[in-house]
């Protein structure tokens, strides 16, 4: 059964109940300089949990690999001289003891390490014991199960103060975002588990810091309960996730300061939940049918360079079997199947016939 024994996060002196509530903070932590310096920018603007990755792992061997345990001295220097708590990812056991060792007060596992159920395992070993909050980002593809068991997992080890963070998917196809929100997937997270709090990072799911408001917008419009950002004192010269970063003063003046916090009435809360999903999947549905267009427009060139016609009447019998056994598969009537392929097919001809008929 997929249960989850869950209690609030609470940390003291932080009303988790308002949203957002706000974990900001460089994506690493690079010199003691940079890492006190946006520390006590960050807390002097009101953030009371600081983020820092300490350990990173790296799509390409060679670039920056975390500066290691050495920068868990510094974290703990920004607990005792801003009073904010100190968080960080961790992807083995090793960084859990160590991270443990030096006070860190909240722990995330990242998106890489969600996807590897032996490694969640490992950690969730390792934190048999300890009460402390962990946020588990999803995994770096868009599996929800794969998501909920690194969740089982961390909770069975006895972990109660559990949240999950979501930070986009990674595609083959990259578009204006660097990981596609495809909202859809933590929106049903938290139907099926709705005293599990969840936070955005839109630092990740954009990868630009333009995206940052947006999307943290949206965030908040879908009822997330919290986000995490990544603020650098100097993000042009950060030594990872450079073009996502912001400064501790942009952070509130284009982000946090601007967000409306809308609380919509219970009753309608469920409606509107599911409303956005179909918003959501309407705009990847559109998003795949441009798609679809624009190749067939490629193939239109290709027939004509070739001589041949537009309509090839064995392809087009072939398709309208083929996609209304997969309707059929999933559920959706042969009628209403082929009433959608008809409609995309005749879009496809018309638009090779233009390019038949254009003759410059
Ligand atoms: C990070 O938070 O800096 C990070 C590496 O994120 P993710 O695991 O989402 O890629
Ligand atoms: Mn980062």
């Amino acid at each position: 059964m997929e249960t989850l024994d869950l209690e609030p996060i609470q940390m003291k002196g932080i009303d988790m109940g308002k949203r957002p509530f706000v974990i900001a903070g460089p994506c690493s932590a690079e010199t003691e300089e940079q890492v006190l310096n946006t520390a006590h920018q960050l807390a002097e603007r009101g953030i009371k949990i600081f983020r820092a990755g300490i350990w990173k792992p790296r799509t390409k061997p060679g670039s920056f690999e975390g500066i290691g345990s050495e920068g868990l001295k510094w974290m703990k220097r920004v607990k005792e001289e801003t009073g904010m708590y100190t968080s960080t990812e961790v992807a083995t056991a090793q960084h859990v003891y160590e991270a443990l060792k030096y006070g860190i007060d909240l722990l995330w596992i990242g998106a890489r390490t969600t996807a590897n159920p032996f490694a969640v395992q490992e950690i969730a070993d390792a934190l048999k014991g300890v009460d402390m909050p962990v946020l588990i980002k999803n995994p770096v593809n868009p599996d929800l199960d794969l998501w909920i068991g690194a969740v089982m997992r961390i909770n069975r080890a006895g972990l109660k103060r559990i949240g999950v963070i979501h930070r986009g998917f990674s595609t083959f196809d990259k578009k204006i975002y660097r990981n596609q929100p495809m909202w859809q997937i933590p929106m049903e997270m938290k139907r099926r588990f709705p005293n599990l709090p969840i936070v955005c990072d839109p630092s990740h799911i954009g990868g630009r810091r333009d995206l940052i408001y947006p999307l943290s917008q949206q965030a908040m419009d879908l009822r997330f309960d919290g986000l995490i950002i990544e603020s650098h004192c100097s993000p042009d010269d950060a030594w990872s996730d450079a073009s996502q970063q912001v400064t501790p003063e942009l952070l509130f003046t284009n982000v946090l300061d601007k967000l409306i916090i809308r609380d919509m009435n219970q009753t309608t809360e469920s409606l509107e939940d599911l409303r956005k999903q179909i918003d959501e999947i309407d705009n990847q549905l559109f998003e795949i049918i441009a798609k679809r267009m624009r190749i067939s427009k490629e193939i239109g060139t290709y027939k004509k360079e070739h001589n041949m016609t537009v309509l090839q009447t064995a392809r087009y019998e072939d398709i309208i079997n083929k996609r209304v056994a997969i309707g059929e598969r999933l559920n959706m009537s042969a009628n209403f199947t082929k009433a959608i392929v008809e409609a995309i097919h005749e879009e496809s001809v018309r638009i090779q016939m233009d390019i038949m008929n254009n003759h410059d």
